[in-house]
């Protein structure tokens, strides 16, 4: 059994676009309860460290600057599974490629401004959750 927690970070095109109530209310109606939920701006030292493990990729300054771009929303999600169940919630990397009712099709724009963000293992989600979140913050 998965760990029950995930990190989510609604990205700068979705909060942008207005679609963080909407995508509030799509986690909820999927059965995520929220533990911890604010609204900041990274600044790019803070991007680069978050994304570090994509240093080598081609598309890492690009995606740095684009989560510096503007306001973000980060989440602790809690389900059953958290992680590969947001995965599933979240769709595929490319939106054009996303399951329908997946958040990244409903309000991803392209393969880079795809609407969220989601931790790929339980060991990241720990390391990212406390990134962004103390103890304190955090519902238990
Ligand atoms: P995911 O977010 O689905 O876990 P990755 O970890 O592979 O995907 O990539 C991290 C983020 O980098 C993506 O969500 C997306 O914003 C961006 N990204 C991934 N692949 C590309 C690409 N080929 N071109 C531009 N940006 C990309
Ligand atoms: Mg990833």
């Amino acid at each position: 059994m998965g760990s029950k927690k995930t990190l989510s970070i609604i990205k700068p095109d979705a909060v942008k676009s207005k679609y963080h109530g909407n995508i509030v209310d799509f986690l909820e109606n999927k059965g995520f309860k929220i533990l911890a939920h604010k609204k900041l701006k990274l600044s790019k030292p803070q991007a680069e460290a978050f994304y570090e493990i994509h240093k080598e990729r081609p598309f890492y300054n690009d995606l740095v600057d684009f989560m510096i771009s503007g306001e973000v929303v980060a989440q602790v999600l809690e389900a059953e599974n958290a992680v590969l169940y947001y995965r599933e919630v979240m769709g595929d990397t490319n939106p054009e490629k996303a399951e329908n009712d997946t958040i990244r099709k409903l309000y991803g724009r392209n393969i880079q401004c795809n609407a969220v963000h989601g931790s790929d293992s339980d060991e990241n989600a720990s390391k990212e959750i406390s990134f962004f979140f103390s103890k304190l913050e955090l519902i238990n």
